[in-house]
């Protein structure tokens, strides 16, 4: 038997390899880097902790989660290992003591964060006794396209090759191609092993359903009662688990589930109590039907699971493929329903221009400040009419760029130019995501295929899954002719393309014959299917900035269709399900940016400045102890809604706009004090 193959039983307790670590234990034992890419729960941390093991030194492991760290740390020193961890978070003196140990060789792992190797003499330290193996977990934090990316990360290489000549091996869930090219060049690994692998999913067939907002409750509804009503309690489709994309739209639906199933909504305004007990009794069978915004799912560990849907589009192909990941991992057959419409996308777009404001934007402000330090608001002032709230996502995102330096006080000064090359490729990405996600509901070939190539598994040469809308499509018999509407408006589509291919918004303006852009983006993708339109997404150069696009052509097909074809033309049933008219009640439609904000009116409502003063104390006192600047513990917005609306409770505190969990679990109760002082 071979070492490896003794390590894992004696050390691990586990009776072989899983499919794909033993390759990946071989190469870094041998002293190989490599890039691993495969799903949550595949089983990757033992790709480096056998190893580390197997090579008889410390294996450092680089986590740029510091939430993980803990729980990795507690694990390991469960079974046995000598492990130690080292972050911000943590004593100045328990750090000293994992370094001590670090040098006299007493660990088998330490875990630091990527930040922790630009802290002066640390990585001198390391050098004294260098690891045998370096780990990179969550290895997509790193790459400059992610959101946590901060711009030090790109130093990482080069802090490592100092540690060297131990090999690095870089882990994680969810990197597309891109993402892992860029892993490769941060860390400088070109030579490196790639396993990616592991993406197909042979249980679950995935369908994708564009159903408007409206009627998704119903739609939720009918896909989830039994087939056969007589048959006793058995629903094979049961449990299931509904994402939805707001907190209230967890709420809503779970109320309208609640006639027919057991059903009960989890999010991450409910109070610690009811999330905890809302998923116990669904883990335990208690509940049928689990209806959640994102926050759920993390580790969670239920095999039996039978259907996963989304009640809306959500934000990346890769966090979609974690999600529909929790169903059926017991292996028996699941379903995976996306139910999405154009608005979702709209949605989308609205929250990331929101969130990444324009690059020009951010220029202006770096423009504004120089060398010697100036107080934020006088860089605002100067800026003049910039929305403030503009102003402090742009500081926000020019300080992780590295194009400001901002100090606790909030005092900003010039940085790095560099910092636009940077921001544009991750606010491009941002967008290009979302791209994605619509290309992957609309994609005409097998969804499994879809996700496979989405990650870049070349091994992987299994073709269509055959049991997906796509590809189970071909045999559905449930179809019915276009509806009027719909045949007026592809009516006018072949018109205009006759004269040549056209942009989607400007076919939207001159072939929608005055229908919603809804409709019309069905119909588009009605004759997509029906193969009488091309779509392809094209991109163009302005400004110094992509602008992406839709091209709409007529194929072959399209170009030869006469009016009486159209009528012809037959609509999948189960790709539309029209809402039934009284749950599209005529109101005037809401900008998006309320979809998910309650409480942002408060325009004529005042804040006593004494009590703004006290949160700004507060919060820099905060500040200088994390050395951080001020609005990076909380924004200026949700300090004056702090002050407005003073909540006096745990659970009141997440009604404040951009007031988190993660906030209320950090600060919540100071926050409280400081509120209730005056
Ligand atoms: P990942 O990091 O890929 O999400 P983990 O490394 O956390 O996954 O592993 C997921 C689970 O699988 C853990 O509980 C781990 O103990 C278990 N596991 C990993 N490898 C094996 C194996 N060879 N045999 C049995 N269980 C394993
Ligand atoms: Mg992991």
């Amino acid at each position: 038997m071979s070492d490896l193959r003794r390590l894992l039983q004696q050390k691990f307790g586990f009776d072989g390899f899983r499919a794909s670590q033993e390759a990946v234990c071989r190469a870094v034992s041998a002293g190989e880097d490599a890039l691993l890419v495969m799903p949550t729960g595949a089983g990757k941390s033992l790709c480096y902790q056998l190893p580390g093991l197997a090579l008889r030194g410390t294996t450092l492991v680089i986590s740029p989660l510091l939430a993980l760290i803990d729980d990795q740390v507690a694990k390991l020193q469960a079974k046995g290992f000598r492990c130690e961890q080292i972050h911000s978070g943590r004593s100045r003196e328990s750090s000293r003591n994992a370094c001590i140990r670090y040098l006299r060789g007493e660990l088998d792992f330490l875990f630091i964060a990527p930040e922790r190797l630009a802290v002066r003499g640390f990585p001198e330290m390391l050098q004294k006794r260098k690891p045998t193996l370096i780990a990179v977990d969550e290895a997509h934090c790193i790459s400059q396209w992610g959101h946590d990316f901060r711009p030090e990360y790109r130093k990482l290489g080069e802090r490592l090759t100092g540690l060297r000549p131990a090999p690095i091996i870089a882990l994680t869930a969810t990197a597309t191609p891109v993402v892992q090219e860029d892993i490769v060049r941060q860390l400088a690994i070109p030579q490196c092993r790639r396993f990616i692998q592991g993406f197909r999913r042979t249980n679950i067939a995935i369908h994708a359903h564009e159903v408007p907002p409206s009627a998704r409750a119903e739609a939720c509804l009918d896909l989830l009662k039994s087939e056969s009503p007589g048959s006793g309690p058995v629903n094979e489709k049961l449990p299931a688990i509904i994402y939805a994309t707001t907190r209230k739209a967890s709420e809503e639906l779970a109320q309208a589930l609640k006639n027919r199933f057991h059903a009960q909504c989890y999010h991450a305004g409910m109070s610690p109590e009811a999330r905890e007990d809302a998923q116990t009794r669904f883990l335990s069978g208690k509940l049928d039907v689990i209806v959640a915004t994102v926050a759920f799912g993390m580790g969670i560990d239920k095999g039996d699971v039978r259907t996963v849907i989304h009640a809306g589009m959500p934000g990346t192909v890769e966090g979609y493929y974690q999600e529909i990941g929790r169903a059926g991992r017991d292996g028996k057959p699941s379903r995976a329903m996306l139910l999405h419409s154009f608005a979702d996308m709209k949605t989308h777009e609205f929250f990331i221009e929101r969130d990444y404001p324009e690059a020009d934007i951010l220029n202006q402000i770096f423009k504004t400040v120089s060398r010697t330090p100036a107080p934020r608001e006088k860089v605002g002032r100067k800026l003049g009419k910039i929305d403030s709230e503009v102003f402090e996502k742009a500081v926000e995102k020019l300080w992780m760029h590295g194009g400001v330096l901002v100090d606790p006080e909030e005092n900003m000064s010039a940085g790095d130019p560099g910092w636009r090359k940077t921001y544009e490729k991750q606010r491009t990405h941002r967008l290009e995501s979302l791209r994605q996600v619509g290309l992957f509901a609309r994609a005409p070939g097998c969804r499994m295929v879809f996700f496979v190539n989405h990650f870049g598994d070349k091994a992987d040469q299994q073709g269509a899954c055959g049991i997906c809308d796509r590809c189970a499509g071909a045999t559905s018999t449930s179809n019915r002719s276009f509806n009027t509407t719909e045949r007026t408006i592809a009516a006018l589509i072949l018109a205009t393309l006759d004269g040549g291919p056209k942009s989607a918004g400007k076919l939207f303006e001159e072939a929608a014959g005055g229908n919603t852009r809804r409709d019309f983006e069905a119909v588009l993708d009605l004759l997509q299917q029906a193969k009488w339109l091309g779509i392809e997404a094209e991109s163009f150069e302005k400004d110094g900035r992509t602008i992406n696009y839709r091209k709409i052509e007529l194929t072959n097909f399209g170009k030869s269709a006469k009016a009486a074809d159209i009528a012809k033309l037959q609509v999948n049933a189960a790709l539309w399900i029209a809402p039934s008219p009284t749950q599209r009640p005529v109101k005037k439609r809401r900008k998006a940016a309320r979809v998910s904000n309650a409480s942002s009116d408060s325009g004529n409502e005042h804040a006593s400045p004494g009590l703004l003063e006290a949160l700004r104390t507060w919060r820099l006192g905060k500040a200088r102890q994390r050395g951080i600047p001020a609005f990076r513990i909380f924004s200026d917005s949700v300090l004056e809604a702090l002050a407005i609306q003073r909540p006096s409770s745990l659970d009141e505190l997440l009604e404040v706009r951009g007031f988190g969990p993660k906030l209320r679990d950090k600060y919540g109760s100071e926050i409280l004090n400081c509120l209730a002082d005056r």
